[in-house]
């Protein structure tokens, strides 16, 4: 069973309003802070950030209801590759045997960008569940719009135009990834096991069950990532990582269950941001001597998909 510890290093808090409606200080000082924090932890929460709590507990209270749906509803919206990474999984349902259950019981709902010509967003009926769709592309559309600010904060800090990474990210190519954990009596430690992300960055609203860690700058103790009302956790990914020339930290973090976390449901909401896959990744200026050749962005996520696991 996980121990929850006390860590005297803290994730920083940015108050991001600060660089959504401040003056030209107040926003160079919020890309300062920001960036600091990915350079240091690769990890930040970020409060006043222009998602309304609103459409936040919009969100919650419509996938609640999704994943309360029968199986065979859900089954019907099944996720089918990682190409098209669209619609429901239900992952570990199989797992029971205690010794052996290292992964967490959970389901997940994927929308990707809606649109696409290849692959579909996939939805329930709207008999079923009205809103749902509508509710999620707002709540997508809020986030994408989230992070293009995130990211022109790090144009900002690194003396890059404004809209560079408009540019070079603005195609939608991003994920958003519902998660539930539903309550249950087969304690587990792990719910999800040391990882990085591959892409940009990644903004996850988490509920007040806690869990997710981030690996201390001394490469040992894991810093509880305790939830904070309100506020996004933000991270880097690995792409980020090289774009910067390894001066963002993509840091190593794992979701664990406290005791008794597992008698709760717990709902995460992780959206994942990826460059268009076009985008050619080089060495951004100020970031030091290129340790890394170009790469086109898609390159570099197939690369990641087949050298990990
Ligand atoms: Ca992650």
């Amino acid at each position: 069973m996980a121990e929850k510890k006390e860590s005297a290093v803290e994730i920083p808090v940015v108050d991001f309003g600060k660089f959504l409606h401040g003056s030209e200080e107040e926003r160079k000082a919020c890309a300062t802070e920001l960036v600091n924090a990915y350079k240091q932890y690769g990890f930040a929460y970020i409060v006043n950030h222009g998602v309304s709590k609103e459409l936040r507990e919009s969100m919650r209270e419509q996938a609640a209801k999704y994943f309360a749906l029968p199986l065979e509803e859900k089954m019907k919206m099944d996720w089918v590759s990682p190409e098209s990474n669209r619609g429901y999984s239900c992952i570990g349902r199989e797992v029971l045997d205690m010794e052996k259950s290292v992964q967490d019981i959970k389901e997940m709902f994927e929308v990707g960008k809606e649109g696409e010509d290849k692959f579909e967003n996939r939805w329930p009926p709207e008999e079923l569940l009205p809103e749902f769709k509508a509710v999620s592309l707002q709540y997508w559309k809020a986030c994408f719009n989230l992070h293009l600010e995130i990211l022109r904060a790090f144009a900002l800090e690194l003396g890059l135009p404004l809209d560079f990474f408009d540019k070079g990210c603005g195609a939608e190519n991003n994920n958003l990834r519902m998660l539930h954990y539903p309550a249950t009596e087969n304690h587990t430690f792990i719910r999800a096991g040391p990882h990085t992300d591959y892409g940009t960055i990644t903004l996850l609203m988490q509920d007040d069950v806690g869990g997710l860690e981030v690996l201390g700058p001394d490469g040992e103790t894991w810093i509880p990532a305790t939830p904070i009302e309100d506020a996004y956790v933000v991270n880097c990914g690995d792409l980020m990582k090289r774009w910067t020339n390894d001066t963002f930290n993509s840091n190593v973090h794992r979701v664990v269950c406290y005791p008794g976390a597992h008698l709760k449901e717990r709902y995460s909401f992780a959206y994942f941001c990826n460059p268009n896959k076009d985008t050619m990744i080089e060495c951004l200026p100020n970031c030091g001597e290129p340790k890394y050749p170009p790469i086109k962005a898609f390159d570099h996520l197939l690369y990641k998909l087949t050298h990990t696991h």
